[in-house]
């Protein structure tokens, strides 16, 4: 398809875009008329299941209580009814296997009986086990294709849901999914092992403080970032097709350098296309709250309220699903890639993350009494503690490549892991420090004794958009993570390295209290010296400077710029012992999420580099040439209608540089070419090394020769959407 076609029909498009007039049907009426009705939620459950399922049930989600199969098929049954009520035929485990997306596969209700008719079948066992074929899923080496084996598990504390369709509608029930020997194949299964070991640990160090909770949850608040553009300029472009990103792209005279974009009024498609997602998930409870523009001209994003954080997980990954299958109704095409377009602003997830204990109470509250506050400030030092410890783990848990375009770029936080604690709070810490605080900032006393301590200040601190783990209030932001990623990964390392530095001080207390020591006096003890031990890694400046990059050098902080560089340090002694001790990886598993990963930067770049090949030799290059062409073209008939002399310099001069950047392309494709046939010797690190050595600077090349181009060959003639227009016409 040639770059008018595109280019009109995307127009034609979105000129042609109205609104029907009519609402969705669901939208007449108010969110909390159909807030929840896909989903098996809790009321549904107690309406439909005989109590005592119901209780034993309700002990298995909120207590952890193993579930006997009596429970499971009494749960099936009434699942089964009330999904056939919604006009289910079939029924599916949603798993999230280690490719980040989520897997399904159908079974329908269907039992054929002997009079050659049928009944509609559903079993506890079909509800709490199933056994896909797990050969194609990555593995990393955990399981060979010969052992297929693997299961999917049900996991009852994420509620089954509805997935409509215009033809019909599935019953799906979330899953964790694992091998045949028990090895998690999936997201879900170590997000509930580490939930699980930061929960016991919590719950030593609350009890210390006074508490019944049995159980501490984490929380999480993923803000989700993205692109929509038309469709039409997506199925021009092969790259954004098949690799999620523009491989080329000449930067447009406008991007998003008149900062007009961020906050500004949604334009109406876009918003009808939002208020459609957001009925959808509304449906299946959901809880979204926000939606604004982001600063890249087309980039939007979308913030639910938090949730626990299993069930912020299963959500997240619905809400990538739902918009990408509602934008397409609109004629629209989400893009949920970490750097669609070179030159503005890539797209984040800012994952909001806490404990709260079994009553609700968030742990990362600073609280209205000094009791509450000295228990704030070990929750507090904890988590400084676990960052400092382990910021490698944590900028392992963002590391893909395509958030290597991001990170450190001046627009995400840099790859040096950080924390931002605000002015006030690093004020309390540096008193703590010093052996004691004694006063806030703001004046009056204080004290790190249960006694003496005074009100936090709520909103402890300023923003601070350039560092990669802040304090916000109440709960920590790290934000460097990918807007494509699952926030599975990185919780589930925050929620291991949480749990260790938990333990110590739980041990630690417990054995002075045990030896008849003041508690109060313990923690003031205590505090001085985790902070000192741990405040290289806070910094509340400027994390996009310079200056801190030479600082943290100084610091000793890791600054792992690639994936490359930074998914080693899973597989380290410390990190294979601190998942060992939570049961949170095996090394087994450990060793292959480390392959898996490294596998998909060199699929990635492979198929990059493919891609990057074949549009410069199919596209790029007839296109320059047929240019090339009229310039001489149009050379020779000045020179055959009045003479040589009469051929300006200049004329000379645009074919000579064409004809320059011409051989500049087809040199650099054919570098790009040898790159790619030529392969590395030795393991995945090293292939994946020679992708990041060899292959990704040879792709550089082609773009900015093809660039280069873009801005001299015709319009007319230019086969790819441009810049401009996919990011601005809308
Ligand atoms: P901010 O202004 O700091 O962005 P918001 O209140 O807008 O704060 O919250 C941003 C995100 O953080 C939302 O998704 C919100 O639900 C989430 N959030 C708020 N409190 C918590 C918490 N205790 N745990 C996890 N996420 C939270
Ligand atoms: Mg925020």
């Amino acid at each position: 398809m040639g770059h008018s076609n595109a280019r009109q029909s995307a127009v034609a498009a979105v000129t042609a875009w109205k609104s029907n007039g009519s609402r969705v049907p669901a939208l007449a009426k108010g969110i909390v008329e159909y807030y929840g009705t896909n989903v098996f939620s809790d009321k549904v459950m107690q309406e439909r299941l005989p109590d005592k399922v119901y209780k034993a049930l309700r002990d298995t989600i909120k207590k952890g209580a193993p579930l006997d199969g009596t429970v499971a098929d009494s749960v099936a049954e009434a699942m089964r009814d009330w999904a056939i009520e919604k006009g289910a035929t079939h029924y599916t485990h949603w798993f999230q296997p280690m490719t980040g997306l989520t897997a399904e596969k159908h079974d329908s209700f269907l039992a054929p009986n002997d009079n050659g008719e049928a009944i509609l079948e559903f079993s506890g066992k079909e509800l709490v086990r199933g056994e896909p074929d797990a050969s194609s899923f990555p593995s990393g080496g955990i399981r060979a294709t010969f052992e297929a084996r693997g299961y999917t598990a049900w996991d009852p504390t994420s509620p089954a849901f509805i997935l409509e369709n215009p033809n019909g509608t599935i019953l799906c029930i979330p899953t964790a999914f694992c091998s045949w020997t028990g090895e998690a194949l999936d997201k879900k299964t170590p997000l509930l092992r580490s939930i699980e070991a930061l929960s016991k640990q919590a719950v030593r160090v609350l009890k210390l403080f006074g508490s019944k909770s049995t159980q501490v949850s984490t929380t999480a608040g993923p803000e989700q970032e993205y692109f929509l553009i038309d469709k039409n300029f997506y199925h021009a472009r092969p790259d954004l097709i098949n690799a999620g990103r523009t491989l080329f792209g000449a930067k447009p005279p406008k991007g998003q350098e008149m900062e007009d974009h961020y906050f500004g009024a949604i334009p109406e498609r876009v918003l009808a296309c939002m208020l459609e997602s957001e009925q959808e998930l509304y449906k299946l409870a959901v809880p979204v709250k926000t939606r604004h523009n982001e600063v890249a001209p087309s980039q939007y994003e979308l913030a639910p309220i938090f949730e626990s954080a299993n069930i912020a997980t299963d959500h997240n990954m619905l809400v990538m699903e739902t918009m990408k299958r509602v934008a397409d109704r609109y004629g629209l095409t989400l893009l949920l890639h970490e750097k669609p377009f070179a030159g503005v602003n890539g797209s984040g997830k800012h994952l909001n993350w806490s404990m709260s204990d079994d009553e609700g109470n968030n742990l990362l509250k600073p609280g209205d009494t000094p009791h509450d506050n000295a228990q704030f400030l070990v929750f507090l030092a904890a988590v400084i503690k676990a960052v400092s410890k382990h910021g490698d783990l944590l900028r392992a848990a963002i590391a893909t490549p395509a958030n290597d375009h991001r990170l450190g770029a001046n627009e995400a936080p840099p790859a040096i892991i950080s924390i931002f604690l605000g002015d006030m709070l690093q004020d309390i810490i540096d008193q703590i420090e010093k052996g004691g605080a004694k006063s806030t900032k703001a004046g009056g006393t204080m004290q790190i004794g249960v006694t003496i301590l005074p009100t936090l200040p709520r909103d402890a601190g300023d923003r601070n958009r350039t560092s990669p783990f802040a304090f916000t209030g109440n709960k920590f932001e790290f934000r460097a993570v990918g807007s494509s990623q699952s926030i599975a990964g990185p919780q589930v390392v925050l929620n291991t390295i949480v749990a260790e530095t938990l333990d110590e001080i739980a041990t630690h207390l417990e054995a002075a209290i045990k030896a008849g020591k003041d508690f109060n006096t313990e923690i003031q003890a205590m505090l001085p010296k985790i902070i000192a031990e741990s405040k290289k890694v806070i910094f509340n400046g400027d994390g996009y400077s310079a200056a801190w990059h030479a600082e943290a050098e100084k610091r000793g902080l890791p600054n792992k710029r690639n994936c490359v560089d930074s998914l080693p340090d899973l597989i380290t002694p410390k990190s294979i012992a601190l998942f060992c001790k939570y049961g949170v990886f095996s090394e087994r598993e450990l060793h292959s999420r480390y392959e898996i990963l490294l596998e998909n930067y060199i699929k990635t770049i492979n198929i990059e580099a493919g891609l990057t090949s074949q549009i410069a030799t199919k596209q790029i290059l007839p296109a320059s040439l047929r240019y090339q062409a009229e310039v001489a073209l149009s050379i020779s008939a000045v020179k055959a209608a009045a003479g040589d002399a009469a051929v300006p310099s200049t004329q000379k001069a645009i074919l000579a540089d064409l004809t320059k950047t011409i051989d500049e392309l087809y040199t650099a494709i054919g570098k790009l070419n040898a790159a790619v046939d030529h392969h590395a010797e030795g393991d995945s690190l090293s292939h994946a090394k020679y992708s990041r050595d060899v292959i990704i600077p040879a792709m550089n090349a082609v773009r900015t020769a093809a660039d280069k181009l873009e801005s001299t060959v015709a319009d007319d003639l230019w086969p790819l959407p441009t810049y401009q227009e996919m990011l601005f016409i809308k």
